[in-house]
Parts: structure tokens; sequence; C-alpha cells
């Protein structure tokens, strides 16, 4: 299996330039979705990282790389993966090494998304996703054309529990303190393609795009 991980601070745009790389031919991974999916399903799990996600902490570690073993185990071992949201910390950053060793795979790259905090609340008080698909809006930026519901299955779009302003701020700090030293681990590695993600949607995902081309 080959992989390649979109980092950056929540609200930058990974979920937004992950759609396009779907259409390439990559299996999209998020973990926030999993992690939504089993709160839908009122498992165990999802109601244990409920709690955590709305205060804008992290989830255990065990229990994000188990999802991740559990699915990359599963599916074609020739896929090539889009990790969204995962590695978010130093310890999942060297257990997903350990998963792509034992399979055989190589890590390609790690897209890097730069945003300054202060375009991140915007950006994150303005999302809205679908509640059937996950498909990623925002009032401003890039509203759905029917202003009622969503464009692929026309279901209502919502504002997550944890896209207010003060879980958002919350979030931000937890990104600095565990997720950024992820940055120093990939580039020593030569993983690191740095994007300006503070740019419009389209050249965002173009920069990407060429990136893997
Ligand atoms: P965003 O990109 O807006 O931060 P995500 O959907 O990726 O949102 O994640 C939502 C929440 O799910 C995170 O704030 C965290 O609580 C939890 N979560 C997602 N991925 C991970 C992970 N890899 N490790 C720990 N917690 C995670
Ligand atoms: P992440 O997955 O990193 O948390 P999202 O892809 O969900 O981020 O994007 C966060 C919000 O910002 C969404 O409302 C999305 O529509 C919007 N957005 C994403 N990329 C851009 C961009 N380049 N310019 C303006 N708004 C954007």
């Amino acid at each position: 299996m080959n992989a390649v991980v979109l980092l950056g601070p929540p609200g930058a745009g990974k979920g937004t330039v992950a759609e396009v790389l779907v259409d390439k031919g990559y299996r999209h991974v998020s973990t926030g979705e999993l992690l939504r999916e089993q709160i839908r399903l009122g498992t165990k799990l999802g109601l244990e990282a409920k709690t955590l996600m709305d205060q804008g902490q992290f989830v255990p570690d065990d229990v994000v790389v188990g999802m991740i073993r559990d699915l990359i185990e599963s599916v074609d071992s020739g896929s090539m993966f889009l990790f969204d949201g995962f590695p978010r910390t130093l310890v999942q950053a060297e257990k997903l090494d350990e998963l792509i060793s034992d399979l055989c795979g190589t890590l390609k790259n790690v897209f890097l998304l730069e945003c300054p905090d202060d375009v991140i609340v915007s950006r994150l008080s303005g999302r809205r996703t679908c509640s059937k698909c996950g498909a990623v809006y925002h009032t401003a930026f890039n509203p759905p054309s029917d202003d009622d519901g969503c464009d692929q299955d026309g279901c209502e779009l919502v504002q997550r529990a944890d896209d207010s302003e003060a879980t958002i701020r919350k979030r931000l700090l937890v990104y600095a303190e565990q997720t950024a030293p992820l940055i120093d681990y990939y580039t020593n590695k030569g993983l690191v393609d740095t994007v300006d993600a503070t740019q419009s949607i389209e050249t965002v995902r173009n920069a990407v795009l060429e990136y893997i081309a």
C-alpha cells in the first residue's frame, strides 16, 4: 500500500483538498469522520469519543490507531491511502510507520497546509457539513448551490458541535502542542511539501495535485 498524509491545523482545508484526491483514486481516511460515524451509531467507543471531541481534546492514541489498523488490514493491499487528520501525535506517527512497513508499503508525501489562526477561526465558524455524506461547505467561502441542502444528496447541512469559537481555540492549542511536532518529524524524513492554505480552494487543490503528478 502507498499513502499520503494531509497535515495541518483544524480548518486548514484538509477535507476540502481530500475531495479532489478521491477523484484521483485515493482512499480517503478521516479519523474525525470515522469517530463521528461511531457517534452516529451510538457505540461505546462513539460515546466516549464524543465527550472528548466536544471539548476539543484528542481521542486516545490506542483507539485511533486501532481504527486505522482495522481499516488498513481490511482493504485491498494495492490501495492508495489518503490520511486526513491522522496522525495527530508523535505516537500515532510512529505507529503509522510501523503499519506501513508491516505491509511493505511507502509513505509518499506529507502535505502541510499552512494557515494562520485568524483565518482558521473564520473558516471553522462558517463551516457546514452534510449530515449524511459529510461533504464540507462554508457559508461565505464555499456555499452550496441550493441554500437548503447538500449539492450531492440534498440532505441537511449542520454545524459541528466542536466548531464553536471556544472549542476552536482549544483545538488550536492542542494542535500546537501535540500535532505541530510532526512537522519536524516528517521534515527530517524529507517528506514534507508545504502549501499556503490561505489561497483559494482551487489554488490549494491544484498545488497538491501538482505535487502528486
Ligand atoms: P478538524 O480537522 O476540524 O480538526 P476532525 O474531523 O479531523 O476535525 O477531528 C475532529 C475531532 O476528532 C478532533 O478534534 C479530535 O477530538 C478527534 N480526532 C480526529 N482525529 C484524531 C486523531 N488522529 N487522534 C485523536 N483524536 C482525533
Ligand atoms: P479541515 O478538514 O482541515 O478541518 P475543511 O476542509 O473542513 O478543513 O475546511 C474548513 C472550512 O473552510 C470549510 O467550511 C471549508 O469549506 C472552508 N475552506 C476550506 N479550504 C478553503 C479555502 N482554501 N478558502 C476558503 N475556505 C476554505
